[in-house]
C-alpha cells in the first residue's frame, strides 16, 4: 500500500519533467525581455535621429516669408540665430498637434506663427517643451472654468481668457490675440510668449518663477533678483503707481515671470532701464541679448 506522502514512480517522472522544463522558461523570458529592450532602443534611436534631422533642417522660402510677415520680430534677429531657430520651428511643427476649437480652421499660417513665437524662447537653449503635445486654438477670447478655493469650499467660475498654459498639458490660445501680439512686436504684450514662458517654468515640476537654470547660473542670484522686483511691483501696483511691467505680474510670482519674459523680447531696453537685474537674469537664462536686436 502506498503511503500518501510517498512518491510513486509515475509521480517522480512527472516531477522530473517539471524540473527539466523550468530552465527552459528562463531563456524564453530573457529573450523576450531582450527583444523588448531592443525594440525600445531602436525606437528611441529612430526618434533621436528624426529629431536631429528636424533640428538641422531649414524652412522653405514660403514658410520663411510667412514668418517674416506675421512675426515681424524675426526681421530684427541676428543671422546666427536664424539657422537653429528654423530647425526648432520644424521640430515644433512635427511634434505638436494643433487643434482648432469653436470652428476655427488651423491653417499653415497659424501653425507657423505659433511655432515661430514659441521657439523664440528656446532659440539659444537646449531646453525643449517636452511636456507639450497639443496647442488648442480658439478664434478669439474663450471661456475658461477655474477652481477657486476658500477654506474648505471650492468654487468653480467661468472667466474669459486669451491664453492658458496647463502644467504637463496643452497650451490654449486665442488666434485674434496671437496674431495681434506677434504683429505689435514693440508693445511688450505677447500671449504666445507668455503661455510658453509658463511651459518653460513648469519643466522644473512647479510653475513658480523658478525654472531650471544652467549649472553656471546662480539660483541664489535669480531668487534674489526676482523676489526684489516682484515685491517692488506688488507695492507699486498697491500704491496705484504706473509701472513698466504689466500689473498682472503682481498677481503671482509665476505671472511676474511670464510678463517680464514678454517685456524682455518686445521692450528689452525698457525692462533693462526699469529692472536691470531682471534683464540680466533673463539674458543669462535665454542666452540672448535682445537689446542689440533693434
Ligand atoms: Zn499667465
Amino acid at each position: 500500500m502506498q503511503n500518501g506522502s510517498c512518491l510513486g514512480l509515475d509521480d517522480l517522472s512527472v516531477s522530473l519533467l517539471k524540473l527539466r522544463k523550468v530552465p527552459h522558461k528562463m531563456p524564453f523570458i530573457f529573450i523576450l525581455m531582450l527583444a523588448v529592450l531592443c525594440v525600445y532602443g531602436i525606437l528611441r534611436l529612430r526618434k533621436r535621429r528624426i529629431r536631429q534631422t528636424l533640428l538641422h533642417s531649414r524652412l522653405d522660402d514660403y514658410e520663411r516669408a510667412v514668418i517674416w510677415q506675421t512675426v515681424p520680430i524675426y526681421q530684427r534677429l541676428p543671422d546666427e540665430l536664424l539657422t537653429p531657430l528654423e530647425g526648432k520651428i520644424n521640430l515644433f511643427l512635427n511634434t505638436v498637434e494643433f487643434i482648432g476649437c469653436d470652428g476655427f480652421e488651423v491653417t499653415e499660417e497659424v501653425t507657423l506663427s505659433v511655432a515661430a513665437q514659441a521657439c523664440l524662447l528656446v532659440a539659444n537653449k537646449d531646453m525643449w517643451y517636452q511636456n507639450l503635445q497639443t496647442v488648442l486654438i480658439y478664434p478669439g477670447a474663450f471661456q475658461s472654468r477655474t477652481k477657486e478655493r476658500s477654506g474648505y469650499i471650492i468654487r468653480e467660475r467661468e472667466t474669459v481668457r486669451i491664453g492658458e498654459s496647463w502644467a504637463r498639458g496643452p497650451v490654449i490660445l486665442s488666434w485674434q490675440h496671437t496674431e495681434q501680439g506677434a504683429a505689435k512686436s514693440h508693445d511688450g504684450h505677447n500671449v504666445v510668449m507668455h503661455e510658453f514662458a509658463h511651459q518653460l517654468d513648469d519643466l522644473s515640476g512647479y510653475t513658480d518663477c523658478a525654472p531650471i537654470l544652467q549649472r553656471d547660473h546662480s539660483q541664489g542670484e535669480w531668487n534674489q533678483a526676482f523676489y526684489a522686483a516682484y515685491t517692488r511691483l506688488v507695492s507699486d501696483v498697491d500704491a496705484g503707481r504706473r509701472t513698466v511691467i504689466d500689473p498682472y505680474g503682481a498677481t503671482a510670482p509665476e505671472e511676474f515671470f511670464a510678463v517680464v519674459v514678454e517685456l524682455f523680447f518686445e521692450r528689452p531696453a525698457d525692462l533693462n532701464k526699469d529692472e536691470p537685474q531682471i534683464y540680466e537674469q533673463l539674458s543669462k537664462f535665454f542666452k540672448l541679448d535682445p537689446i542689440n536686436w533693434d
